[in-house]
């Protein structure tokens, strides 16, 4: 497939990985902070191509696992309302929330619906004039554009019916808190190439100068994985806190100042609860106050709910790169992707899923 094979070349995957083992001279903990970076990882066997060299900690990257149990809760009661028409992307519906999922309520009669843009929700809102739609607005920086755009589209339309659930958050502030933290064990950063798209690769360079660590920018095929892998030990090996982009055919400087337009516009930053970590200042967008008419949190009065986390699920260590999935005692007994105890079960892009999927089984085998 054009674009793609060329990224998945075994002979110049293993050339790569010759190059990295030559190069270090001890093993490097990198963590990459994007589900799908994770994936990717686990998919292609790099960790244990790289076993013994590099070791790989899975950040908060997953949009899925890190939307706050709270947020899950506000979704199930707004999802569960007659007059609504909850509309999602799929891999919303089986997240755990205190008591039940979207499937849940869909399987008591709630009309939850899996969309695949929001445009689609805006475009249900304007066929269903005499029921509320609501679209359940998460992840990071990448999905972040789309979502203004469709609540600029609803208002262009003069829609009143359309609303959304939002709960975005942002990859800096949990590098952040992550380096900041005292039990952080991170040398070196792959930081996500599609949020970078975005964002652009400007943001990091305050990381870099404050926290004296490494940053390198990366895509998601292989070749893109151990490009950046290989540029981030050798940042390392040699002692050189820099931010490099190896990722440059999608990723600028400057990134998509269209789309930050219109994310400054439609959106304000906010203080944010990530689901297993806990409050980290200044991490997620809300609606800015110029569209709080779209903000089904305030539509709906779903402020405050009480909340209750499942005692035996660990994500929040996972998250934090302080435990290995498989090293949850959970891990594959009580919590299966059948079964989840938590969102990184669920997520096609959650870590505790990619080690089930991928059969990292047991504790220390294919060691990431
Ligand atoms: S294996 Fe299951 S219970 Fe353990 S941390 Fe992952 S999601 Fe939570």
């Amino acid at each position: 497939m054009k674009y793609l094979d060329e990224f998945r070349d075994p002979v110049a995957a293993h050339a790569l990985v010759e190059q990295i083992r030559d190069r270090a001279t001890r093993q490097w903990t990198l963590m990459e902070v994007c589900g799908g970076q994770t994936h990717s990882i686990i998919r292609n066997g790099i960790d244990q191509l790289l076993d013994g060299v590099v070791e790989f900690i899975h950040g908060p990257g997953c949009p899925v696992c890190v939307t706050p149990l709270e947020v899950i809760d506000r979704a199930l009661t707004i999802a569960a309302r007659d007059e609504v028409i909850f509309c999602s992307f799929g891999d919303m519906l089986r997240v755990p929330g205190s008591r039940e999922d979207l499937f849940s309520v869909r399987a008591r009669g709630g009309d939850v619906r899996v969309v695949y843009s929001p445009l689609d929700a805006v475009r249900i809102a304007a066929d269903n004039p005499d029921k509320e739609v609501v679209f359940f607005g998460v992840g990071f920086e990448t999905t972040a554009p789309a979502n203004a755009m469709s609540v600029l589209h609803a208002q262009r339309l003069g829609l009143v019916n359309f609303s959304m659930l939002v709960s975005h958050v942002l990859v800096p502030p949990a590098m952040t808190a992550i380096l900041s933290s005292p039990t952080n064990r991170v040398q070196g950063f792959l930081a996500a190439g599609h949020v970078c798209s975005v964002m652009g690769t400007d943001q990091y360079g305050p990381l870099v100068e404050r926290y004296r660590v490494p940053i390198v920018v990366t895509g998601f095929e292989p070749l893109d994985l151990l490009e950046g892998v290989r540029q981030a030990v050798d940042l390392l090996e040699t002692g050189t806190p820099e931010l490099r982009n190896a990722y440059p055919r999608a990723v600028s400087a400057a990134g998509n100042t269209v789309a930050q337009q219109t994310l400054a516009d439609v959106f304000t930053v906010v203080d944010r609860q990530w689901r297993g970590i806990g409050m980290i200042p200044q991490s997620g967008w809300a609606l800015s106050k110029r569209y709080a008419a779209f903000d089904a949190e305030i539509r709906f009065g779903v402020g405050h709910l009480e909340v209750s986390e499942s005692a035996d699920c660990h994500a929040g260590e996972v998250l934090q790169g302080m435990l290995k999935p498989n090293e949850c005692p959970a891990f594959g007994k009580t919590c299966t992707p059948r079964n989840p105890l938590g969102a990184t079960m669920v997520s096609s892009e959650g870590a505790c899923a990619a080690y089930y999927h991928f059969r990292r089984l047991t504790i220390g085998a294919g060691h990431v």
